[in-house]
């Protein structure tokens, strides 16, 4: 989408820190870190909102979780822990309107999220 700052992202048309890409996906790091380790994964494809995702993208959503995994586990998290999230709407914190997982990592958290 012309307009999406995380389609130009993935697009290569504005920089970022880029720390995984394939055919689905693009990884990079979040410009506002709320951990030590705060990457976002982000699909080729846009979606506005997990709302708009279909069931025919469930191999997508799977491929993102996994690809959330694979980074945590390079960068150290698989033992002490992490948390992969996603923001539906503004009431959940949404702010960026593209579909992403945030993998955040490298202090404690704590539950329920605020
Ligand atoms: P959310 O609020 O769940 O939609 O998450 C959007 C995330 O994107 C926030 O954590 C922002 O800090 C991050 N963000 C926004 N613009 C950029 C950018 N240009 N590069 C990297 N991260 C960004």
């Amino acid at each position: 989408m012309a307009d999406c700052i995380f389609c130009k992202i993935a697009r290569k048309e504005i920089p970022a820190k880029l720390v995984y890409e394939d055919r689905q996906v693009v990884a990079f790091e979040d410009i506002n870190p709320q951990a030590p380790v705060h990457t976002l994964v982000v699909p080729k494809s846009h979606f506005p909102t997990l709302n708009d995702v279909g069931a025919e993208e469930e191999g997508l959503l799977g491929h993102m979780t996994l690809v959330a995994t694979r980074i945590a586990k390079d960068k150290g998290l698989h033992a002490t822990g992490y948390r992969v999230v996603a923001n539906c709407l503004e009431g959940a914190g949404q702010s960026v309107f593209h579909i992403h997982l945030h993998l955040l990592g490298g202090r404690r958290f704590t539950w329920p999220p605020g």
